[in-house]
C-alpha cells in the first residue's frame, strides 16, 4: 500500500490562484489516474464549491475533523465531476480558529486525522486560507511540501520572503518533513513585459524551485467554478486546462511518484523477452 504525499497550496496573499490551483491540480492528477483527496482549509469554501460540492449542504466538514467530532473517512465526499474526494469547508470553519486555541495538539489535528486515510490516496492537496493562521499551520504541519502559486507582479517577490520564512520556521520547530516544493507561475501573460521580467527574476533567485509549467491567464479557468467543476473538466481543450494537466504530470515526476507508485489506470503488460531458440 502506498502512502499519500501531502501538499499545501499556500500564499498569504489572496486572489493569487491558490484555490484554482488546488482544484485543477486535483482534477489533473485524478485524470492521470492518481487517487486524490482535496482538503479545503479556507472558511470561504471556494475549493468545495468549485469541486461541485455545495458547502451549505455539508453534513460534516473539515471543521468537525479538526474538533475531532468526525473522522476524515466520515466527513469526506466525492467530487463526481472532478474524480477526487473532498474534505469540505464552510463558514463554520472560521470558528475553529478560536475553538482550537485551548485544545491539545492544536496545530497537529489535521496531520493526526489524515494518518487514518493516508493509504487511500496518492496525493492530498490542502487549499490554505490567505493568512498564516492556525488553520494554515494545521495545513503546514500535516504536509510534506508547499506549492506556492504566484502572479508575476511587482510585489510578488516581497510577499514571498515571509512565506519562505514561515516554511523554514515550521520546518525547524513543528514539522521536519516540510519543504518548499516549488513556485507556480499562474495567470501569466507573456505579452506583459513586467511579468516576463519578474518571471526571470524568480528563476534567477529560486532556480529549479520554479516549476517549468506556466499557467496562462485563461478565462475558462475563471468560469469553471460557477459551473461547479474544475477547469480541467469544464473545458479540457482550453489552454489553462491543458497547462494544469501538464503541471500535474510535472508534480508527479518531480516527486518521483512514478517510481514508487503507479496510477490506478491499467498500463499494458510488458512484452516478455523470449529467448531465441
Ligand atoms: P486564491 O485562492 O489565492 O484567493 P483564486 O484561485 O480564488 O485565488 O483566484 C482568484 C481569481 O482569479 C478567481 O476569480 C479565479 O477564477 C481567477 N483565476 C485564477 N487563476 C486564473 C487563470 N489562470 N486565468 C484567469 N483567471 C484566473
Ligand atoms: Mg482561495
Amino acid at each position: 500500500m502506498t502512502t499519500a504525499r501531502i501538499f499545501c497550496i499556500a500564499n498569504q496573499k489572496g486572489g493569487v490562484g491558490k484555490t484554482t490551483t488546488t482544484i485543477n491540480l486535483s482534477a489533473g492528477l485524478a485524470s492521470l489516474g492518481w487517487r486524490v483527496l482535496l482538503v479545503d482549509l479556507d472558511p470561504q469554501g471556494n475549493a468545495t464549491m468549485g469541486s461541485g460540492v455545495d458547502k451549505r449542504k455539508l453534513e460534516l466538514s473539515v471543521y468537525d475533523v479538526l474538533l475531532e467530532s468526525a473522522s476524515v473517512a466520515e466527513a469526506r465526499v466525492r467530487s463526481e465531476r472532478g474524480g477526487y474526494d473532498v474534505l469540505g469547508a464552510n463558514r463554520e470553519l472560521a470558528g475553529a480558529e478560536v475553538e482550537l486555541v485551548p485544545l491539545p495538539h492544536r496545530n497537529e489535528r489535521l496531520r493526526r486525522a489524515l494518518t487514518a486515510v493516508e493509504g487511500d490516496y496518492d496525493f492530498v492537496l490542502i487549499d490554505c486560507p490567505p493568512s498564516l493562521s492556525m488553520l494554515t499551520l494545521n495545513g503546514l504541519c500535516a504536509a510534506h511540501g508547499v506549492v506556492v502559486p504566484m502572479q508575476c507582479e511587482y510585489f510578488a517577490l516581497e510577499g514571498l520572503s515571509d512565506l519562505v520564512n514561515t516554511v523554514k520556521q515550521v520546518h525547524a520547530n513543528l514539522n521536519c518533513d516540510l519543504e518548499l516544493i516549488g513556485l507556480l507561475r499562474i495567470m501569466f501573460d507573456p505579452r506583459i513585459t513586467l511579468q516576463t521580467q519578474v518571471s526571470e527574476q524568480l528563476k534567477a533567485h529560486f532556480g529549479d524551485k520554479v516549476f517549468n509549467t506556466v499557467i496562462p491567464r485563461n478565462v475558462r479557468l475563471a468560469e469553471a467554478p460557477s459551473h461547479g467543476m474544475p477547469g480541467v473538466v469544464y473545458d479540457p481543450a482550453a489552454k489553462g486546462a491543458q497547462a494544469f494537466v501538464a503541471f500535474a504530470r510535472e508534480m508527479a515526476q518531480r516527486l518521483g511518484a512514478a517510481k514508487t507508485a503507479q496510477p490506478v489506470t491499467p498500463t499494458p503488460a510488458p512484452q516478455s523477452e523470449g529467448l531465441p531458440g
